[in-house]
């Protein structure tokens, strides 16, 4: 088996569903000890006991919410107790929070830039010390193609998304001089259980979901191990001059201007 990440500890927020869980799923296949971060606390259990059977490595799973910053020290310090000191960081965790502007109620947009936003923030102040402390670590953000071009119809989400990338950069700036690696991927549309209740709440989800491939110059939607295969390139040292960047895995869709 190969091993892009060899010694490395990785820390995944959004670890139990999606492209979180196929990020975990590839870094411990990777060589790295993986804490994986969810609010469901018992599917992202099973999953580290079912990557520490395949993989070999030391996984274990943390029950926190993102937006909470203490119940993520709390779960950040037990991590590190566990596992060793935090290398890579990816900030997965997120919610779709598409609503009409003027409707919009104050709980939807708190806790749209709570989860998409703050909580990522409050994942880096957690590791940041200890990664500064050390001069190493590597975070990557899960942004979206929302973060880069307007969907109609998604407010407010693409401002959580446009407002991480512009965390990334900042922050990768920041501490570039310190050893500290900070970039973000924007996926377009990848076929996760979110993407799938999305489809779902569609009037005919299956059209939907023909009508959306369609718009894809390759005409397939992708998948999480795409994503989770470019997380794994920034993540690694074969990225090491790579910061303060995006990247899209769309497929190429977000280059069209017309059809
Ligand atoms: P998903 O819903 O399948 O998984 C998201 C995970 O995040 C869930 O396990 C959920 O429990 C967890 N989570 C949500 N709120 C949390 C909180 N407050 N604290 C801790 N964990 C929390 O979603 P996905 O499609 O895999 O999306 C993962 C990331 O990718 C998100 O940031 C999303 O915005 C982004 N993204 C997804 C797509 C797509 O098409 N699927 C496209 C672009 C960007």
């Amino acid at each position: 088996m190969s091993s892009r990440l060899p010694n490395k500890t990785a820390l995944i927020t959004g670890a139990g569903s999606g492209i979180g869980s196929a990020i975990a799923t590839l870094f411990a296949q990777q060589g790295a000890r993986v804490a994986l971060f969810d609010l469901d606390g018992e599917t992202t259990e099973a999953l580290a006991a079912e990557l520490k059977q395949q993989s070999g490595q030391h996984c274990f799973a943390y029950s926190a919410d993102v937006t909470q910053p203490e119940e993520v020290q709390r779960a950040v310090s037990e991590a590190q107790q566990a596992l060793g000191p935090i290398d890579i960081l990816i900030n997965c965790a997120g919610v779709n929070v598409f609503r009409d502007p003027l409707a919009l109620e104050d709980d939807d947009w708190q806790r749209c830039m709570e989860v998409n936003l703050k909580g990522p923030y409050n994942l880096i102040r957690s590791v940041l010390p200890g990664m500064l402390a050390r001069q190493y670590g590597n975070i990557v953000n899960v942004a979206s193609v929302h973060g880069h071009k307007i969907i109609p119809g998604a407010f407010p989400y693409p401002v959580a998304k446009h407002g991480l990338i512009g965390l990334t950069r900042s922050l990768g700036v920041e501490y570039a001089s310190q050893g500290i690696r900070i970039n973000s991927i924007s996926p377009g549309l990848i076929m996760t259980p979110a993407a799938e209740a999305w489809l779902a709440s569609c009037p005919d989800p299956q059209a939907e979901r023909e009508r959306q491939a369609a718009l894809l110059p390759c005409k397939r939607i992708g998948e999480p191990q795409e994503v989770a295969y470019t997380a794994l390139f920034l993540a690694s040292d074969e990225a090491r001059f790579i910061n303060a960047t995006d990247i899209l895995v769309d497929g190429g869709r977000s280059q069209i201007y017309h059809e």
